[in-house]
Protein backbone atom coordinates (compact mmCIF):
# COMPACT_ATOMS: atom_id res chain seq x y z
CA UNK A 1 0.00 0.00 0.00
CA UNK A 2 3.01 2.48 -0.57
CA UNK A 3 3.35 3.36 3.32
CA UNK A 4 6.77 5.07 4.02
CA UNK A 5 9.26 2.54 5.06
CA UNK A 6 10.91 2.98 8.61
CA UNK A 7 13.29 5.74 9.25
CA UNK A 8 15.51 6.31 11.54
CA UNK A 9 13.45 8.70 13.34
CA UNK A 10 15.99 10.79 15.55
CA UNK A 11 17.45 11.64 12.26
CA UNK A 12 14.44 12.51 10.30
CA UNK A 13 11.68 14.58 10.19
CA UNK A 14 8.85 12.75 9.01
CA UNK A 15 4.98 12.37 8.80
CA UNK A 16 4.03 9.14 11.74
CA UNK A 17 0.97 8.25 9.77
CA UNK A 18 0.62 7.47 5.86
CA UNK A 19 -2.27 10.18 5.16
CA UNK A 20 -2.78 7.79 1.92
CA UNK A 21 -3.44 4.89 3.43
CA UNK A 22 -7.03 6.13 4.80
CA UNK A 23 -9.41 5.08 2.02
CA UNK A 24 -13.56 5.04 1.99
CA UNK A 25 -15.17 3.01 -0.12
CA UNK A 26 -17.82 3.88 -2.48
CA UNK A 27 -21.26 3.62 -0.90
CA UNK A 28 -22.99 0.50 -1.12
CA UNK A 29 -26.34 2.44 -2.12
CA UNK A 30 -24.28 3.34 -5.70
CA UNK A 31 -25.13 0.01 -6.60
CA UNK A 32 -28.41 -1.07 -5.26
CA UNK A 33 -30.44 -1.33 -7.57
CA UNK A 34 -32.93 1.34 -6.01
CA UNK A 35 -30.82 3.86 -5.67
CA UNK A 36 -28.46 3.69 -8.60
CA UNK A 37 -27.38 7.21 -9.93
CA UNK A 38 -27.04 7.90 -13.46
CA UNK A 39 -25.75 11.21 -14.81
CA UNK A 40 -27.75 13.90 -16.18
CA UNK A 41 -24.95 17.25 -15.72
CA UNK A 42 -27.43 18.42 -12.47
CA UNK A 43 -25.21 16.79 -9.74
CA UNK A 44 -25.00 18.85 -6.44
CA UNK A 45 -23.54 18.37 -3.08
CA UNK A 46 -24.86 18.65 -0.13
CA UNK A 47 -24.10 22.61 -0.24
CA UNK A 48 -26.10 22.76 -3.60
CA UNK A 49 -22.60 22.96 -5.46
CA UNK A 50 -22.37 21.35 -9.15
CA UNK A 51 -19.19 19.43 -9.98
CA UNK A 52 -17.39 20.89 -13.09
CA UNK A 53 -13.73 20.78 -12.68
CA UNK A 54 -11.84 17.52 -11.90
CA UNK A 55 -8.00 17.94 -11.04
CA UNK A 56 -5.94 14.75 -11.47
CA UNK A 57 -2.67 14.13 -10.27
CA UNK A 58 -0.21 11.74 -12.81
CA UNK A 59 2.64 11.04 -10.04
CA UNK A 60 3.61 12.03 -7.12
CA UNK A 61 6.72 12.60 -7.37
CA UNK A 62 8.82 15.60 -8.33
CA UNK A 63 12.05 17.46 -9.48
CA UNK A 64 11.85 20.10 -7.51
CA UNK A 65 11.29 20.69 -3.51
CA UNK A 66 9.73 23.86 -2.82
CA UNK A 67 9.30 24.22 1.01
CA UNK A 68 5.95 24.68 0.87
CA UNK A 69 5.07 22.17 -0.61
CA UNK A 70 7.60 19.17 -0.46
CA UNK A 71 10.24 19.99 2.21
CA UNK A 72 13.67 18.27 1.57
CA UNK A 73 13.67 17.00 4.75
CA UNK A 74 10.97 14.49 4.98
CA UNK A 75 10.89 14.16 0.35
CA UNK A 76 14.51 12.68 0.79
CA UNK A 77 15.57 9.29 -1.09
CA UNK A 78 14.52 7.60 1.66
CA UNK A 79 10.11 8.91 1.45
CA UNK A 80 8.53 6.07 -0.33
CA UNK A 81 6.72 7.09 -3.31
CA UNK A 82 3.86 4.84 -5.06
CA UNK A 83 5.14 1.94 -7.01
CA UNK A 84 4.50 1.88 -10.70
CA UNK A 85 1.88 -0.42 -10.02
CA UNK A 86 -0.38 1.29 -7.49
CA UNK A 87 -1.04 4.51 -10.15
CA UNK A 88 -3.61 4.34 -12.08
CA UNK A 89 -3.00 3.42 -15.96
CA UNK A 90 -3.87 6.05 -18.52
CA UNK A 91 -6.78 3.71 -19.63
CA UNK A 92 -7.94 3.66 -15.94
CA UNK A 93 -7.66 7.94 -15.93
CA UNK A 94 -9.59 8.03 -18.77
CA UNK A 95 -12.37 5.64 -17.94
CA UNK A 96 -13.04 7.86 -14.92
CA UNK A 97 -12.87 10.93 -16.50
CA UNK A 98 -15.34 9.51 -18.59
CA UNK A 99 -17.46 9.11 -15.39
CA UNK A 100 -17.09 12.48 -14.58
CA UNK A 101 -17.76 14.05 -17.35
CA UNK A 102 -21.20 12.89 -17.98
CA UNK A 103 -21.49 14.32 -14.63
CA UNK A 104 -20.86 17.40 -16.05
CA UNK A 105 -16.78 18.26 -15.55
CA UNK A 106 -15.79 20.43 -18.00
CA UNK A 107 -12.27 21.15 -17.27
CA UNK A 108 -9.74 18.56 -16.81
CA UNK A 109 -5.96 19.90 -15.30
CA UNK A 110 -3.62 17.61 -15.11
CA UNK A 111 -0.96 18.18 -11.95
CA UNK A 112 0.96 16.09 -9.88
CA UNK A 113 4.21 16.26 -8.25
CA UNK A 114 5.36 17.33 -11.65
CA UNK A 115 3.01 15.74 -14.35
CA UNK A 116 5.68 16.20 -17.27
CA UNK A 117 7.81 13.54 -14.95
CA UNK A 118 5.10 10.73 -15.83
CA UNK A 119 6.16 9.09 -19.09
CA UNK A 120 4.12 9.51 -22.31
CA UNK A 121 1.86 11.96 -20.53
CA UNK A 122 1.02 12.95 -23.94
CA UNK A 123 -0.65 9.55 -24.61
CA UNK A 124 -2.76 10.63 -21.81
CA UNK A 125 -3.83 14.21 -23.01
CA UNK A 126 -4.46 12.00 -26.32
CA UNK A 127 -6.99 10.37 -24.55
CA UNK A 128 -8.64 12.72 -22.68
CA UNK A 129 -8.61 15.47 -25.57
CA UNK A 130 -10.92 12.78 -27.17
CA UNK A 131 -13.66 13.38 -24.83
CA UNK A 132 -16.52 15.54 -25.31
CA UNK A 133 -18.40 17.22 -22.53
CA UNK A 134 -22.66 16.93 -22.04
CA UNK A 135 -22.57 20.05 -24.63
CA UNK A 136 -20.50 18.29 -26.99
CA UNK A 137 -17.29 20.78 -26.89
CA UNK A 138 -14.03 19.36 -26.44
CA UNK A 139 -13.02 19.58 -22.57
CA UNK A 140 -11.14 22.58 -21.19
CA UNK A 141 -7.81 20.46 -20.87
CA UNK A 142 -4.90 21.88 -18.99
CA UNK A 143 -1.83 20.94 -16.97
CA UNK A 144 0.01 22.74 -14.19
CA UNK A 145 3.83 22.47 -14.24
CA UNK A 146 6.82 24.03 -12.95
CA UNK A 147 8.28 23.93 -15.93
CA UNK A 148 11.51 22.56 -15.29
CA UNK A 149 10.78 20.58 -18.47
CA UNK A 150 8.56 22.68 -20.47
CA UNK A 151 11.25 23.52 -23.25
CA UNK A 152 11.75 20.05 -24.22
CA UNK A 153 8.09 19.11 -24.10
CA UNK A 154 5.89 22.23 -24.99
CA UNK A 155 5.30 21.22 -28.96
CA UNK A 156 4.59 17.54 -28.16
CA UNK A 157 1.93 18.71 -25.35
CA UNK A 158 0.08 20.85 -27.70
CA UNK A 159 0.19 18.25 -30.90
CA UNK A 160 -1.39 15.76 -28.03
CA UNK A 161 -4.26 17.77 -27.82
CA UNK A 162 -3.65 20.26 -24.55
CA UNK A 163 -5.04 23.14 -24.82
CA UNK A 164 -3.05 25.76 -22.12
CA UNK A 165 -0.49 25.48 -19.33
CA UNK A 166 -0.31 27.17 -15.97
CA UNK A 167 3.55 27.44 -14.82
CA UNK A 168 4.92 28.41 -11.24
CA UNK A 169 6.88 30.74 -10.93
CA UNK A 170 7.69 32.07 -7.59
CA UNK A 171 10.34 34.80 -8.51
CA UNK A 172 12.55 36.22 -10.85
CA UNK A 173 15.59 36.83 -8.83
CA UNK A 174 17.50 33.92 -9.28
CA UNK A 175 19.00 33.25 -6.03
CA UNK A 176 15.23 33.58 -4.14
CA UNK A 177 13.86 31.12 -6.99
CA UNK A 178 16.58 28.80 -6.67
CA UNK A 179 16.19 29.37 -2.88
CA UNK A 180 11.89 28.50 -3.32
CA UNK A 181 12.84 25.57 -5.42
CA UNK A 182 15.80 23.89 -3.32
CA UNK A 183 17.64 22.55 -5.91
CA UNK A 184 19.01 24.92 -7.09
CA UNK A 185 16.90 25.11 -10.42
CA UNK A 186 17.79 28.24 -12.72
CA UNK A 187 14.93 30.74 -13.47
CA UNK A 188 16.40 31.22 -16.39
CA UNK A 189 15.31 27.47 -17.58
CA UNK A 190 11.68 28.26 -16.52
CA UNK A 191 11.93 31.75 -18.44
CA UNK A 192 12.67 29.52 -21.43
CA UNK A 193 10.14 26.86 -21.27
CA UNK A 194 7.31 29.72 -20.71
CA UNK A 195 8.70 31.25 -23.96
CA UNK A 196 8.46 27.96 -25.34
CA UNK A 197 4.78 27.43 -24.55
CA UNK A 198 3.79 30.67 -25.95
CA UNK A 199 5.61 29.40 -28.99
CA UNK A 200 3.44 26.53 -29.03
CA UNK A 201 0.35 28.40 -28.44
CA UNK A 202 -0.23 26.41 -25.08
CA UNK A 203 -1.98 29.67 -24.40
CA UNK A 204 -3.97 31.95 -22.32
CA UNK A 205 -0.62 30.70 -20.07
CA UNK A 206 -1.05 31.35 -16.65
CA UNK A 207 1.71 31.94 -13.93
CA UNK A 208 1.48 30.86 -10.21
CA UNK A 209 3.41 32.25 -7.75
CA UNK A 210 3.01 31.08 -4.29
CA UNK A 211 3.92 34.01 -2.25
CA UNK A 212 5.55 33.59 1.51
CA UNK A 213 5.98 36.85 3.52
CA UNK A 214 9.29 36.60 4.41
CA UNK A 215 10.82 34.85 1.84
CA UNK A 216 10.11 36.01 -1.93
CA UNK A 217 7.60 38.82 -1.50
CA UNK A 218 10.13 41.38 -2.84
CA UNK A 219 9.44 39.59 -5.98
CA UNK A 220 5.91 40.68 -5.99
CA UNK A 221 6.60 43.96 -8.38
CA UNK A 222 9.46 42.27 -10.17
CA UNK A 223 7.18 39.98 -10.95
CA UNK A 224 4.28 41.83 -12.09
CA UNK A 225 6.36 44.25 -13.91
CA UNK A 226 7.67 41.55 -16.10
CA UNK A 227 4.27 40.12 -17.08
CA UNK A 228 2.32 43.15 -17.57
CA UNK A 229 1.30 43.71 -20.86
CA UNK A 230 2.63 39.96 -21.84
CA UNK A 231 -0.95 38.22 -22.66
CA UNK A 232 -0.05 36.16 -19.62
CA UNK A 233 -2.12 36.07 -15.96
CA UNK A 234 -0.31 36.31 -13.72
CA UNK A 235 -2.09 34.70 -10.08
CA UNK A 236 -1.02 35.27 -6.86
CA UNK A 237 -1.64 32.71 -4.34
CA UNK A 238 -1.33 32.79 -0.51
CA UNK A 239 1.15 30.43 1.18
CA UNK A 240 -1.50 27.45 2.65
CA UNK A 241 -1.79 25.15 5.02
CA UNK A 242 -1.92 22.04 2.56
CA UNK A 243 -0.38 18.82 3.87
CA UNK A 244 1.10 18.22 7.02
CA UNK A 245 4.86 18.63 6.52
CA UNK A 246 5.42 21.95 5.49
CA UNK A 247 5.20 23.81 8.59
CA UNK A 248 2.50 26.64 7.46
CA UNK A 249 2.29 29.11 10.37
CA UNK A 250 -0.12 32.03 9.73
CA UNK A 251 2.16 34.59 9.99
CA UNK A 252 3.91 33.82 6.64
CA UNK A 253 1.14 34.16 4.70
CA UNK A 254 0.69 37.69 2.72
CA UNK A 255 -3.10 38.53 2.64
CA UNK A 256 -3.82 39.37 -1.41
CA UNK A 257 -5.74 42.93 0.33
CA UNK A 258 -1.82 43.86 1.25
CA UNK A 259 -0.28 42.56 -1.61
CA UNK A 260 -3.10 44.20 -3.87
CA UNK A 261 -2.63 47.42 -2.40
CA UNK A 262 1.32 46.91 -2.93
CA UNK A 263 0.86 46.51 -6.30
CA UNK A 264 -1.80 48.93 -6.61
CA UNK A 265 0.48 51.72 -5.35
CA UNK A 266 2.60 51.31 -8.57
CA UNK A 267 0.27 49.90 -11.06
CA UNK A 268 -3.04 51.09 -10.61
CA UNK A 269 -5.33 48.49 -10.29
CA UNK A 270 -9.81 48.14 -11.00
CA UNK A 271 -11.52 44.84 -9.86
CA UNK A 272 -12.77 42.76 -12.65
CA UNK A 273 -15.60 40.39 -12.46
CA UNK A 274 -15.11 36.50 -12.34
CA UNK A 275 -14.43 34.94 -15.83
CA UNK A 276 -16.78 31.74 -14.74
CA UNK A 277 -18.60 30.28 -11.98
CA UNK A 278 -16.08 28.84 -9.13
CA UNK A 279 -13.48 30.48 -10.58
CA UNK A 280 -10.76 30.04 -7.21
CA UNK A 281 -8.62 33.75 -8.55
CA UNK A 282 -10.05 37.15 -8.06
CA UNK A 283 -9.07 39.11 -11.12
CA UNK A 284 -7.67 42.90 -10.89
CA UNK A 285 -7.22 45.02 -14.48
CA UNK A 286 -4.38 47.15 -15.16
CA UNK A 287 -5.71 50.86 -15.13
CA UNK A 288 -5.25 53.07 -17.94
CA UNK A 289 -4.50 56.83 -17.06
CA UNK A 290 -8.58 57.71 -17.52
CA UNK A 291 -9.02 54.72 -15.00
CA UNK A 292 -10.38 52.56 -17.21
CA UNK A 293 -9.22 48.50 -17.60
CA UNK A 294 -6.28 48.64 -20.13
CA UNK A 295 -6.61 45.38 -21.81
CA UNK A 296 -3.10 45.63 -23.83
CA UNK A 297 -1.77 46.31 -20.04
CA UNK A 298 -3.67 42.67 -18.87
CA UNK A 299 -5.09 41.55 -15.38
CA UNK A 300 -3.54 40.11 -12.59
CA UNK A 301 -5.39 37.06 -10.09
CA UNK A 302 -5.14 37.17 -6.30
CA UNK A 303 -6.12 33.07 -5.00
CA UNK A 304 -6.62 34.32 -1.23
CA UNK A 305 -7.35 30.28 0.22
CA UNK A 306 -6.65 31.33 3.28
CA UNK A 307 -7.34 35.33 4.39
CA UNK A 308 -11.24 34.64 2.11
CA UNK A 309 -12.73 30.89 1.56
CA UNK A 310 -14.15 30.45 -1.73
CA UNK A 311 -15.68 27.02 -0.65
CA UNK A 312 -19.50 28.26 -1.02
CA UNK A 313 -18.53 27.80 -4.99
CA UNK A 314 -16.22 24.82 -5.02
CA UNK A 315 -16.65 22.76 -7.71
CA UNK A 316 -13.69 20.95 -7.91
CA UNK A 317 -12.92 17.51 -7.35
CA UNK A 318 -9.47 16.02 -6.93
CA UNK A 319 -8.26 12.19 -8.19
CA UNK A 320 -5.13 10.80 -7.02
CA UNK A 321 -1.93 9.27 -8.49
CA UNK A 322 -3.33 5.60 -7.08
CA UNK A 323 -7.17 6.84 -7.69
CA UNK A 324 -8.79 7.98 -5.05
CA UNK A 325 -11.41 10.65 -5.02
CA UNK A 326 -10.70 13.95 -2.64
CA UNK A 327 -13.41 16.31 -1.81
CA UNK A 328 -11.26 18.79 -0.55
CA UNK A 329 -7.41 19.96 -1.23
CA UNK A 330 -7.61 19.55 2.73
CA UNK A 331 -9.26 16.51 3.19
CA UNK A 332 -8.33 13.61 5.43
CA UNK A 333 -9.41 10.58 3.65
CA UNK A 334 -10.03 9.73 -0.19
CA UNK A 335 -12.98 7.76 -1.55
CA UNK A 336 -11.19 4.68 -3.49
CA UNK A 337 -11.98 4.23 -7.03
CA UNK A 338 -9.09 2.00 -8.34
CA UNK A 339 -10.45 -0.52 -6.35
CA UNK A 340 -13.79 -0.13 -8.07
CA UNK A 341 -11.86 -0.04 -11.44
CA UNK A 342 -10.15 -3.30 -10.82
CA UNK A 343 -12.67 -4.84 -9.24
CA UNK A 344 -14.39 -5.06 -12.96
CA UNK A 345 -16.65 -2.21 -12.53
CA UNK A 346 -18.62 -0.72 -15.76
CA UNK A 347 -18.87 2.43 -16.88
CA UNK A 348 -22.55 2.61 -15.14
CA UNK A 349 -20.61 1.41 -11.77
CA UNK A 350 -18.41 4.28 -11.85
CA UNK A 351 -21.00 7.30 -12.74
CA UNK A 352 -22.98 5.67 -9.99
CA UNK A 353 -20.06 5.65 -7.34
CA UNK A 354 -18.94 8.91 -8.00
CA UNK A 355 -23.05 10.46 -8.28
CA UNK A 356 -23.10 9.04 -4.19
CA UNK A 357 -19.93 10.17 -3.34
CA UNK A 358 -20.54 14.05 -4.33
CA UNK A 359 -24.11 14.14 -3.21
CA UNK A 360 -22.69 13.52 0.29
CA UNK A 361 -20.31 15.96 -0.01
CA UNK A 362 -20.04 18.53 3.15
CA UNK A 363 -16.46 19.73 2.96
CA UNK A 364 -15.63 23.63 3.04
CA UNK A 365 -12.72 23.44 4.95
CA UNK A 366 -11.14 27.08 4.61
CA UNK A 367 -14.13 28.52 5.81
CA UNK A 368 -14.16 26.57 8.58
CA UNK A 369 -10.81 27.97 9.00
CA UNK A 370 -11.57 31.22 8.92
CA UNK A 371 -14.04 30.66 11.86
CA UNK A 372 -11.40 29.24 13.76
CA UNK A 373 -8.96 32.23 12.67
CA UNK A 374 -6.05 29.97 11.96
CA UNK A 375 -5.14 26.45 11.24
CA UNK A 376 -7.51 23.54 12.24
CA UNK A 377 -4.56 21.52 13.36
CA UNK A 378 -2.86 19.34 10.14
CA UNK A 379 -3.05 15.57 11.79
CA UNK A 380 -4.18 13.59 8.90
CA UNK A 381 -4.16 16.18 5.74
CA UNK A 382 -2.62 14.32 2.53
CA UNK A 383 0.08 16.39 1.20
CA UNK A 384 -0.42 18.36 -1.95
CA UNK A 385 2.12 16.31 -3.86
CA UNK A 386 0.02 13.61 -3.76
CA UNK A 387 -3.53 14.89 -4.27
CA UNK A 388 -2.53 17.38 -6.70
CA UNK A 389 -2.82 21.39 -6.96
N1 LIG B 1 4.53 20.65 -9.79
C1 LIG B 1 3.56 21.43 -10.42
C2 LIG B 1 3.74 22.89 -10.11
O1 LIG B 1 4.42 23.22 -9.12
O2 LIG B 1 3.17 23.69 -10.83
C3 LIG B 1 2.13 21.02 -10.16
C4 LIG B 1 1.76 20.57 -8.77
S1 LIG B 1 1.80 21.83 -7.54
C5 LIG B 1 1.32 20.91 -6.10
C6 LIG B 1 0.39 22.80 -7.99
C7 LIG B 1 0.35 24.20 -7.44
O3 LIG B 1 0.23 24.16 -6.05
C8 LIG B 1 1.58 25.04 -7.75
O4 LIG B 1 1.24 26.23 -8.39
C9 LIG B 1 2.16 25.31 -6.37
O5 LIG B 1 2.82 26.52 -6.33
C10 LIG B 1 0.94 25.25 -5.50
N2 LIG B 1 1.23 24.97 -4.10
C11 LIG B 1 1.90 23.92 -3.58
N3 LIG B 1 1.97 24.00 -2.24
C12 LIG B 1 1.33 25.15 -1.89
C13 LIG B 1 1.06 25.80 -0.65
N4 LIG B 1 1.47 25.31 0.50
N5 LIG B 1 0.36 26.96 -0.68
C14 LIG B 1 -0.07 27.47 -1.86
N6 LIG B 1 0.14 26.91 -3.05
C15 LIG B 1 0.84 25.76 -3.07
FE1 LIG C 1 7.03 20.11 -6.95
FE2 LIG C 1 5.06 21.66 -7.67
FE3 LIG C 1 5.28 20.87 -5.14
FE4 LIG C 1 7.06 22.59 -6.07
S1 LIG C 1 4.86 22.94 -5.85
S2 LIG C 1 7.51 20.74 -4.90
S3 LIG C 1 7.23 21.98 -8.17
S4 LIG C 1 4.88 19.59 -6.85
FE1 LIG D 1 -12.89 23.73 -2.08
FE2 LIG D 1 -11.90 22.60 0.12
FE3 LIG D 1 -10.68 24.71 -0.96
FE4 LIG D 1 -13.05 25.00 0.29
S1 LIG D 1 -11.13 24.38 1.22
S2 LIG D 1 -12.43 25.90 -1.68
S3 LIG D 1 -14.04 23.05 -0.27
S4 LIG D 1 -10.91 22.70 -1.89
Amino acid sequence: MGLPRTAPVAERVIPLLDHRARVLQPPAAAFAPATRLGANGQLTDTMGRPLRDLRISVTDRCNFRCSYCMPKEVFDQEYAYLPQAELLSFEEITRLAKAFVAHGVQKIRLTGGEPLLRKNIELLIEQLASLRTLQGLPLDLTLTTNGALLKRKAASLKAAGLQRVTISLDGLDDSVFQRMNDVAFPVSEVLAGIDAAQAAGLGPIKINMVVKRGTNEQEILPMARHFRGSGMVLRFIEFMDVGATNGWRLNEVLPSGELVRQIHAELPLLALSPSAPGETAERWGYADASGQWDRSAGEIGVISSVTQAFCGSCNRARLSTEGKLYLCLFATQGHDLRGLLRSGAVEADLVSAIGHIWQGRTERYSELRSLQAGDTGTARRVEMSYIGG
